[in-house]
């Protein structure tokens, strides 16, 4: 059975051992960055080949008071990932989706890509996720700790986290614990919502509005999840004609 995360935001502390762990895990290197620099706690400024996973930090005034939003921002494993379609048809089997699990997974023939196309499938994604490393040429982002599931073990920051914000499970049964959070929750913050929660297989509870959160907390209405035809109907390329 396909499996999903419920990222409860509103038991988020910011506190960012998903994503130390996230690094552990996958020993990716450290990033140099400098605190404070830009104006915001968050650290990196982004997501890069080194970090798949970044809690983001959103500050706002609210009726006289500073709220602080954080979000734990990854791969959302989409259902029909458009990362895939459009990287399909540039290198087959670039992109796979383990079926079993539902993760997507980006291999060692993303290095095929040239740069324009690399950009391009960054593009492609509703949410903004996948980064290139310049030097290899590998395109990156989080992997679902496939291996860790398939080895009976949760994703590394779900393992990692403290406060209940990261549940891992299967589907129905996230979809299901999104449910029953969303209607308590929605008591005291009528705004609550879940992000996309049909689309995707990393679903976000929001207290608040997306937009106070991150640009990309859900996808732009006309970029979300769509059929291979339906995508490739929306590309002007050459190959658009041998493909379709
Ligand atoms: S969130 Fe982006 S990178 Fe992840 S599966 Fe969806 S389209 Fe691909
Ligand atoms: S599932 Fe694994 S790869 Fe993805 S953000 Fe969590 S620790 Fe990182």
């Amino acid at each position: 059975m396909p499996k999903s995360f419920l990222i409860d935001t509103s038991r988020c502390t910011a506190c960012r051992g998903c994503q130390i762990a996230c690094k552990e895990w996958h020993e990716l290197p450290a990033n140099k960055t400098t605190q404070y620099h830009w104006g915001s706690h968050q650290n990196p400024q982004d997501l890069n080949p080194y970090n798949y996973k970044l809690v983001r930090f959103s500050e706002h005034l609210e009726d006289g008071v500073v709220r602080w939003n954080f979000f734990p921002d990854q791969c959302r494993h989409c259902e029909v990932p458009p990362c895939k379609e459009l990287g399909d048809v540039y290198i087959d089997g670039a992109i796979l989706k383990d079926e079993k699990t539902g993760a997507v997974i980006f291999t060692e023939k993303t290095k095929g890509f040239t740069k324009e196309q690399a950009g391009e499938v960054r593009d492609a994604c509703p949410y903004n996720i996948p980064r290139r490393n310049d030097e290899t040429g590998l395109m990156s982002k989080c992997t679902m700790c496939n291996e860790r599931i398939h080895a009976g073990m949760p994703p590394a920051c779900v393992k990692a986290c403290p406060t209940g914000t990261m549940n891992f499970g299967d589907r129905e049964e996230m979809l299901a614990l999104g449910k029953q959070r969303l209607e308590l929750l929605k008591k005291k913050w009528p705004k609550a919502m879940l992000a996309d929660p049909d689309d995707v297989n990393v679903i976000y509870l929001l207290i608040d509005e997306p937009a106070k959160y991150h640009d990309h907390a859900v996808a732009e209405a006309n970029v979300g999840p769509m059929s291979k035809k339906q995508f490739l109907a929306t590309l002007t390329r050459p190959f658009k004609a041998m493909k379709a």
